[in-house]
Order: structure tokens, then sequence, then C-alpha cells
């Protein structure tokens, strides 16, 4: 009996210096390659709500990848070996969305060895994150790390911007 495949014919699934598990490149993998799909169960955010305790959690939750309003991918339930790729803030992927499929495609040439990594920019509905930022800490390494797993929108608006609404 050999060990379950954790990766696929584009990375390998071992530790990750970020955190965790991580996705490896086990070839050179050219920019535009779709690498995997976030695959999983899809849910509503008030489904995904209720099945992951936020109080009760200490990290964010890994495994959930929002579509769009009203579908959440929960890659915890019958989900993909895409569950295994980090956040980082300076990413060599980046999630595609087509016809509410989510594609992780390659945004450069990744030599194999590499881990696979994107940007999870992640945003919940009802916007409640930004109170337990530790649950979202990013330590990606990036030079320009932003320090949160949390979409920019969610962070420090630009000076120039428009001011942030509701406050
Ligand atoms: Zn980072």
């Amino acid at each position: 009996m050999s060990r379950p495949k954790r990766g696929n014919r584009f990375f390998e699934v071992r530790p990750s210096p970020i955190q965790g598990l991580g996705g490896f490149a086990a070839r050179l993998i050219p920019r535009g390659t779709r690498v995997v799909e976030y695959a999983g169960e899809r849910i509503t955010h008030a489904e995904a709500d209720a099945r992951y305790d936020d109080a009760g959690m200490r990290r964010h939750h890994t495994f959930l990848f929002t579509v769009d309003r009203d579908t959440v991918i929960d890659a915890a339930a019958g989900g993909g070996p895409a569950r295994y790729l980090n956040h980082a803030c300076e990413p060599n992927c980046a999630p595609v969305i087509e016809a509410g499929r989510v594609f992780i495609t390659a945004i450069r040439d990744i030599p194999a060895g590499v881990e696979l990594t994107y940007d999870y920019a992640y945003t919940r509905e009802g916007g409640a994150d930004e109170d337990h930022p530790e649950r979202y800490a990013c330590r990606c390494g990036a030079a320009r790390c932003r320090g949160t797993l949390l979409s920019p929108r969610l962070r420090r608006p630009r000076a120039a911007g428009p001011p942030p609404a509701g406050r």
C-alpha cells in the first residue's frame, strides 16, 4: 500500500515554512497553467457561518473559498489538493473564477521545488473579521508582506482614497 497522493501532477504536498503543509511545484509550471481546481462542497455564507464557529477558532477558515456573494466552497468537505496551497502576499498563483468554478492558475513561471501560493484576499460577509486580526496573521516572509490574509480592501484605505464607509 502506498500513501495517498495528496498533490497532483503539478505539485506535491509537504511541510511548508509558511504554515503547516504547502504545495510545491513538482516540475516547471509555465505561467498561465491551471494548476488545480479549488474543489469542495458548495455552500452558502450562512451555511459556512453555521459550520465554522468564528469565536472558537484560533486560526482562519483555511478551507473556505468565497466565490461570490452567494457561494462559498468548503474544501474540508470533499475538497481536492488546492486546499493545501498557502497564502502569500507576493504570490506566484492567482484564483481565476470561471462560471462559478475556481482554478488556481500560475501567474508567473514557477520553477520545480518552489512553493505555490496565492493571495487569499480573505473576506467574509458581515465584516466581523477585522475584530480578530490575529486569526488572520500572515507570516509569508515577502518583503512587502501586508501582515494579514485579509483582503487589502479591508485594510487601511489609502490616504488618497475615499474614506471608509459607515464609520
Ligand atoms: Zn504576507
